[in-house]
């Protein structure tokens, strides 16, 4: 590594044989700019393969080096990925607990609806003029509204996040990530159910149970939404509201579905 600025580039870099292209996610020490699948070039004068920032025309040799520092930052690195990963999976298991949490309070919720209502209140032994009859629209449909509308951008943020951040999967990965969240959602559901069949009364509706069902079942469907337009609606979101200098480093939302990032790369021009 070198302090110098980059050299103009020699006029005949681009007849350079191309060795190989860089397959992993590498960033321009100069600008940012991610060099994976940029050509990896061999320099017959001075037999080193190098690779050329499209963006800001700085030279990188394509081999790592070995300097000592390299290492250690390589193993902080392993740590940095370690806890990355544990990261991710807290969140992705605090959600579907979200989602398990909407489906237990939409059940609770009209269970307590229907409980209220007259015919109901007064078999639990309630007086007559201790009941009214709840709010259908304000008490049932609006509550269960925005609990489907919190199921479903779990099962969609889910996904959609998987597309962003883990490029690298096949689409069939982003697929099988849709059912798990809400199955793990309904699992715990069924366990609370089977304690409730211990007991001498029905502690929720059979309405509130299949709206439990349906939400996560909701949130299933978003989730295989998400995994389809995930990545289109980031790009689409990334068009519009990242300055040109950040978008270069999400230019492999493109890439990774063989697209060509939305402006023409410039290349700095050769000195002449
Ligand atoms: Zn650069």
């Amino acid at each position: 590594m070198t302090d110098a600025q980059p050299q103009p580039a020699s006029p005949d870099y681009h007849d350079l044989p191309v060795k190989a292209h860089v397959e992993v996610d590498r960033f321009c020490e100069g600008c940012g700019y991610n060099l994976h699948a940029q050509p990896v070039r061999e320099d017959d004068r001075l037999t080193l393969l190098i690779v050329r920032c499209p963006e800001c025309g700085r030279f990188h040799a394509a081999a790592d080096q070995t300097l000592a520092r390299r290492v250690w930052l390589r193993r902080f690195g392993v740590v940095l990925i370690g806890f990355w990963g544990l990261l991710v999976v807290a969140v992705y298991l605090l959600l579907q607990l979200a989602l398990f949490g909407i489906g237990m309070a939409v059940s609770e919720h009209a269970t307590w609806w229907f409980v209220r209502r007259p015919r109901y209140a007064m078999q639990y032994g309630w007086h007559e003029t201790q009941v009214h009859e709840p709010s259908q629209f304000f008490e049932f449909v609006v509550p269960t509204f925005f609990a489907a509308l919190g199921a479903m951008a779990i099962g969609a943020l889910c996904t959609a996040a998987a597309t962003v951040f883990m490029p690298h999967w096949r689409r069939v990965g982003y697929t099988a990530l849709a059912p798990i969240g809400p199955v793990l959602a309904a699992c715990g559901y069924c366990m609370v159910l089977a304690s409730y069949l211990d007991r001498p009364y029905t502690d929720l509706s059979v309405t509130g149970v299949v709206l439990a069902f349906a939400l996560f079942a909701l949130a299933l469907i978003s989730g295989l939404l998400g995994a389809l337009l995930g990545r289109p609606f980031a790009r689409l979101a990334a068009s519009i509201v990242l300055p040109r200098r950040l978008r270069v480093m999400f230019s492999y939302l493109w890439v990774v579905d063989g697209l060509t990032p939305p402006e023409p790369k410039t290349v700095v021009q050769d000195a002449g």
